[in-house]
């Protein structure tokens, strides 16, 4: 008797590929510029590159302790006191991840069970939703809404309609990718309070809580960490992460600030999953968190450098958009292009006008809404922008 099993999980068979990764290979194959996939084309800091060599050299290339190195932890903590006002206990509150979509995973499995449902907002950061699957979430999506200047915001009743007894967190991501929010205190109050009501936790992935923008040096909306609001620092998970701070995507190291309860159980399905991350990259990482001041100003300046040329040259070509508040990418409508949907008009630019961005469908649950959206992002050189803005300048107006 021919026996006939399936040989793949419901599970994968149920995750679509990464749009953003794949816009990096379309990319490399049709040499466009690539303002898609979020990750810097210039070098990282020299210290940093220096201070991962030295730790090679000093032989930190064994396993790491499974929940991260000390001094990474200690200097994680430093830093959260420093930037955040958080007061976190390194031994018991920290957890290094490879990256913070390990921590993100991570965390999800820690704390989430089949059936439980987890608020999203709609458009999200890609990952969010095949985390869902694979840690069994029931995700249900509250709308980002663009008014009329580029701004971002959501419905009160349409996100308190989202919670009830068998919400278990929300997800957040703030700064946002892909809309450029930051959220302010109002509206995390708000939520704070939402899953104070219903025994709910927040998930909030702060990987770009330094790339804030403002209006002649003045920030229009600071950065809060959800952790430090009244009674919040007991339901939060806090997902950050070296890459977009220290320009070090590929490093893969990250972190995960929660109560010890949930850091026992995140370290526990971290162990499983990774082991650890890079025992060396974690000991420059420790030496970056004290760079002084002056460093984070300058990141900052410079993305917003980076910005005040890229709005304007999008508007020109024909996008409409407004200036993102923080993080490095910028949601456009293409609607005035006349193309069909997101994924036609992505094709277009790539093959015959040479810029790869994100097509909008990929950071929505409903494709529809994101039709008639692209993201791009801009931490890139100032010659890559250069060269994307000349392209952009051939699409018909
Ligand atoms: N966060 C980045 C983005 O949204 C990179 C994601 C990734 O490919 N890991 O583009």
């Amino acid at each position: 008797m021919e026996r006939k099993k399936h040989r793949l999980s419901s599970k994968s068979l149920s995750l679509t590929e990464s749009v953003i990764r794949e816009m990096s290979r379309e990319a490399v194959k049709y040499g466009a510029v690539n303002l898609g996939q979020g990750f810097p084309d210039f070098a990282a800091p020299e210290a940093i590159k220096q201070r991962a060599m030295e730790a090679i050299a000093a032989d930190h290339n064994q396993y790491a302790v499974t929940w991260g190195v000390k001094e990474f932890r200690d200097a994680i903590a430093v830093k959260s006191e420093r930037f955040l006002g958080l007061d976190v206990d390194p031994e018991n509150e920290i957890t290094v991840t490879c990256g913070s979509t390990e921590g993100m995973i991570a965390a999800m499995l820690a704390c989430v069970d089949k059936g439980d449902e987890v608020i999203l907002f709609e458009p999200f950061y890609e990952n969010y939703a095949p985390d869902a699957i694979l840690s069994d979430a029931t995700p249900v999506h509250v709308p980002l809404y663009e008014d009329a200047n580029g701004a971002w915001y959501f419905e009160r009743d349409e996100m308190r309609a989202a919670f009830n007894e068998r919400t278990k967190a929300i997800i957040i991501c703030n700064p946002n990718n892909p809309t450029g929010k930051v959220f302010t205190r109002e509206e995390l109050e708000f939520i704070g309070d939402l899953c104070k009501e219903f025994d709910a936790l927040c998930f909030t992935d702060e990987i770009y809580e330094h790339i804030i923008y403002g209006v002649d040096g003045v920030v229009e909306t600071p950065h809060i960490c959800m952790a430090t609001l009244d009674g919040m620092k007991d339901r939060t998970v806090v997902v950050n992460s070296l890459s977009k701070t220290y320009s070090v995507t590929g490093w893969r190291v990250g972190y995960v600030i929660a109560p010890p309860d949930i850091t026992g159980a995140v370290r526990k399905v971290h162990d499983f999953l990774t082991v650890g991350a890079a025992n060396c990259l974690q000991h420059a990482g420790a030496f970056a968190m004290e760079f002084p001041e002056s460093y984070y100003a300058d990141l900052q300046a410079e993305y917003q450098r980076k910005r005040d040329f890229i709005v304007p040259v999008l508007k020109e070509a024909g996008f409409r958009c407004g200036f993102p508040e923080g993080a490095y990418y910028v949601m456009t409508d293409v609607n005035d292009f006349g193309f069909a949907n997101d994924i036609d008009f992505t094709r277009h630019l790539i093959r015959e006008i040479g810029v790869a961005v994100v097509p909008g469908s990929s950071f929505y649950n409903d494709k529809a809404k994101g039709s008639q959206k692209v993201r791009f992002c801009f931490c890139k050189k100032d010659e890559t922008l250069e060269a994307a803005a000349e392209r952009l300048a051939r699409l018909p107006g």
